[in-house]
């Protein structure tokens, strides 16, 4: 029950644990002998619960109080489902349809029950696969671009802004992860690094590369201190999950305030490293499928400044460049409109090459490269994809578009 200590859910127990939970069994069935319980876990850190009874199916969705990736040796606080609650609910607010519909949350168990999304898969298996999927640029650049406008002052009142960033403020040891392993790890020789053997060249070159390091500093600079708006914090293809033509996001506990074009950025790379990986699995339709990705790319920024810029004409509300300031003294804010996302776009391409580098370098790696089996195989794509993101990052000041990035992409493949 609600009230009761938490203890880790297995398939066996949570039948009997669960079955008292009225959003549950509305979902299920009031039965919990026909529910069936399978665990699908497959990120780094929580127990999911694919739920199925006799009326429906549900998503059991629980934190542990470690790193599943590492193990009890690296404690992490359970109370980071409470922010992914939060952020869903934002979320679903801020862009309706684009989330699990949330059906329970309980604190003390650190678990939420959410939609079960099917027949949706991970993208980033879809991607290493070779499949399409229609509409997708079209709903993640929206979705970037909503929660970007609706989670800052351009649309918020001051109070209530100051209000969320203070309850998200308290999700410590998740941005802290992102903190150590995108943007420092990769840059020194971190305990917990490995990068496929034929690197080594590559990464020295990259740490003695000063003028890269005091740019990544200053976007982490940005990362930590710029609460402009709720970004989900982790939006990479493990955390979209797609049919043939509709797309949710799932995963949002490294919720945080951060820069607007924190996400985007994560997710354009996470475009360019399937990009870069495709020679590793497929030969047939290579070149073909290579550009669908670079078509996503610009397709999904050109959906996030259309929808940008429909949101500033539309609904800017906030405190942040009044009407009173421009439209209503006869000004067109358009070249207004133009300076933010300027600002954003230099965030993203900074926040999109250390991404990249972060995924071959430190931690916790990508299916993308390391399902390329042979490590001679794999380590010259890499390469590629290590060279593409210095380039990004020392690039991002010069107010690159998304077309300017598919072309660099090009050249380094
Ligand atoms: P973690 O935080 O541990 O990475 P995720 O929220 O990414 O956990 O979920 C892990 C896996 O569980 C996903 O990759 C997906 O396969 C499955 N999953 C999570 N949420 C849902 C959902 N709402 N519907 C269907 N499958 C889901
Ligand atoms: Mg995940
Ligand atoms: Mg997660
Ligand atoms: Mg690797």
């Amino acid at each position: 029950s609600a009230d009761a200590v938490y203890e880790a859910l297995d398939v066996d127990s949570l039948p009997a644990r669960l079955a008292g939970i009225d959003a549950i069994a509305a979902q299920v069935g009031t039965d919990p002998a026909a529910w069936q319980v399978r665990e699908v876990g497959d990120g780094n850190l929580n127990l999911v619960f694919i739920v199925e009874g006799p009326a429906g199916t549900v998503i059991v969705k629980q934190a542990l109080p470690y790193v599943r990736l590492v193990g009890d040796s690296w404690p992490l606080p359970l109370y980071r489902a409470f922010y992914e609650y939060h952020a869903l609910t934002r979320q679903a607010a801020r862009d309706p349809g684009s989330v699990p519909q949330v059906f329970h949350f309980d604190a003390a168990q650190a678990l939420i029950v959410m939609e079960y999304l099917s027949p949706h898969v991970i993208l980033r298996r879809k991607l290493i696969t070779g499949e399409r999927v229609a509409g997708l640029a079209g709903f993640l650049g929206r979705f970037c671009a909503r929660t970007a406008f609706r989670g800052s002052e351009l649309s918020m009142r001051s109070a209530d802004k100051k209000a969320d960033v203070g309850l998200f403020s308290g999700n410590v040891e998740i941005p802290a992860i992102t903190e150590a392993l995108v943007f420092t790890d990769p840059y020194f020789d971190a305990e917990m690094n490995n990068h496929t053997p034929g690197l080594d060249p590559v990464v020295a070159q990259l740490r003695a590369d000063q003028g890269l390091k005091v740019r990544v500093q200053q976007a982490l600079q940005r990362f930590v201190s710029n609460t402009e708006t709720m970004v989900h914090g982790d939006l990479h293809s493990g955390s979209i999950m797609s049919t043939d033509s509709e797309s949710r996001v799932i995963d949002p506990e490294f919720v945080q305030y951060g820069p607007m074009g924190f996400d985007i950025g994560m997710l354009c790379a996470n475009f360019l490293m399937a990009y870069f990986s495709q020679p590793g699995h497929r030969g047939a339709g290579l070149g073909d499928y290579q550009e669908w990705i670079l078509g996503v790319i610009e397709e999904t920024c050109a959906a996030f400044e259309a929808e940008f810029r429909h949101l500033w004409q539309t609904e800017r509300t906030g405190l942040l460049f009044s009407a009173a300031l421009f439209e209503d003294q006869g000004h067109e804010s358009g070249p207004a409109c133009d300076a933010v996302l300027a600002e954003i776009w230099r965030d993203a391409w900074a926040v999109c090459g250390i991404e990249m580098h972060r995924r071959c370098l430190s931690l916790a790696h990508n299916a993308d490269f390391e399902e390329i089996a042979d490590p001679a195989l794999r380590a010259p794509l890499e390469a590629r994809n290590l060279a593409m993101g210095a380039a990004l990052i020392h690039g991002a000041e010069t107010l690159m578009n998304a077309g300017a990035v598919c072309a660099m992409a090009r050249d380094f493949n």
